[in-house]
């Protein structure tokens, strides 16, 4: 029997399951051109509230994956391990991962995607350092990747085409936040990738793009099933999102924070986040996790790192962009500081430059926020509580209007949260 798009659209809304070949009907046509916008809309804002059962969300990846290449790393020679993050506000570890657990002999094929919204993207803060390039072709990824065991570089536009369409439409349709349209979007291009192993960090938080803890485990289980169900061992952490991570967000700050924590030093968080990721990966790569905390103190990473980038046409020694005006938040009062929220920081880091609003706008590498004082530290009335950089002085009142309410000062120091929360494999 002929498959019609309205039936399959009828057979969502009403609440029944779609079958294999509905599914199939429907992501090869839309990614052909031959079902409309409005069509797949109606569609997806349907499964937004009746969801996907686990054959349907299997079914429904599977095809994402069909739609393209899937890359073969076989000729890598070492086992390939790669992270993704669902992210959040001062997230850098990728910057320092990738090039930490091929110093500990796995290799890292680390596709990444820019920021939007509140969120940094891995890709925009390698391009603060002058010269490196995102985008490589697959036989130059392939390249860097032999020669350094770690790459990080651009999805291809090969890699699950379904899903690139279908996300441009869910970002302009309200229909990005469904677990199983989430789900299948990560995992189909991951898999795609070709990586053996994969260790998730679902966030959680004011920061994270889904705040619960219900839902982020919903979406770290969903998402290590859809892993398993095509032969990719996958691990997922769930971690604390509710304040940024280190001190730095923003492009070329991050960078010299990753740098930092390459050389040993940086903020405590940040070095416990990456190690704790870097050992799930180890493991998954069958390599002893206990290598990670001296690859990070002897230098060895810093020196992958150096490689990747000079790799990757970038010159990690020189300087990079700095602000031209810096701007401080002074503690209202005395005390211990007890929340900076991530979201309202990664908002107002946005705000000053670093963000974009859409896919096309460009991001400046130099503004952003330095948390002078984190949750935990103590701190004097008018001591300076953020350093915000800028490049356009313009951008420095709607960056302080996103951190009223921000900040919370108590008496007495708060109980420190767990950064990681959940381990779901
Ligand atoms: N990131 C993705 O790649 N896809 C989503 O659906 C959400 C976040």
């Amino acid at each position: 029997m002929a498959t019609d798009v309205v039936d399959v659209i009828r057979t969502k809304r009403d609440g029944a399951p779609l079958s294999d070949e509905q599914i199939r009907f429907f992501l090869d046509g839309y990614t052909a051109g031959a079902i409309a916008d409005e069509q797949a809309a109606a569609l997806l804002m349907a499964i937004v509230f009746r969801g996907l059962d686990a054959r349907e969300l299997t079914t429904w990846t599977a095809t994402m994956i069909a739609s393209g290449a899937r890359l073969d790393l076989s000729s890598v020679g070492r086992p390939t391990v790669d992270k993704h993050s669902t992210g959040g506000v001062g997230d850098k570890v990728s910057l320092i991962l990738a090039p930490l657990v091929s110093a500990c002999g796995a290799a890292v094929p680390q596709l990444s995607g820019r920021g939007l919204g509140h969120t940094g993207g891995t890709l925009d803060k390698l391009e603060a350092i002058p010269g490196w390039r995102a985008d490589l072709s697959t036989d130059e990824m392939l390249a860097v990747l032999r020669a350094t065991g770690a790459v990080i570089c651009a999805a291809g536009g090969d890699l699950a085409p379904a899903d690139r369409k279908l996300y441009a439409l869910r970002d302009v349709t309200g229909t990005v936040e469904a677990i199983p349209l989430i789900a299948s979007s990560i995992m189909a291009k991951k898999i795609a990738e070709g990586t053996e192993s994969l260790v998730l960090d679902v966030k959680v938080g004011s920061g994270a793009f889904l705040p619960a803890l219900d839902m982020a485990r919903d979406l770290a289980e969903t998402m290590v099933g859809l892993g398993r169900a095509h032969g990719v061992r996958t691990v997922a952490l769930v971690t604390d999102m509710e304040h940024p991570l280190g001190r730095a967000c923003g492009n070329g700050l991050e960078v010299i924070e990753s740098i930092e924590v390459l050389q040993g030093g940086g903020p405590a968080d940040v070095r416990a986040v990456t190690l704790a990721l870097a050992g799930e990966m180890l493991s998954l790569a069958g390599i002893d996790p206990a290598a990670a905390p001296s690859a990070l103190d002897d230098g060895r990473a810093m020196a992958v790192f150096d490689q990747l980038i000079r790799a990757q046409g970038g010159d990690p020694d020189a300087p990079l962009e700095q602000a031209e005006f810096v701007r401080t938040v002074p503690c209202p009062t005395p005390g211990f500081v007890h929340r900076l929220d991530a979201r309202a920081v990664g908002v107002a880091a946005w705000r000053l430059g670093a963000g974009r609003a859409r896919k096309e706008d460009p991001v400046s590498a130099a503004a952003g926020i330095v948390c002078l004082a984190k949750p935990g530290d103590a701190i004097t009335e008018g001591q300076p509580l953020l350093e915000l950089h800028t490049e356009d002085e313009a951008r420095f009142d709607a960056a302080v209007a996103a951190l009223t309410d921000a900040i919370e000062i108590g008496p007495e120091p708060p109980e420190p949260r767990p950064l990681i929360v959940d381990r779901i494999a």
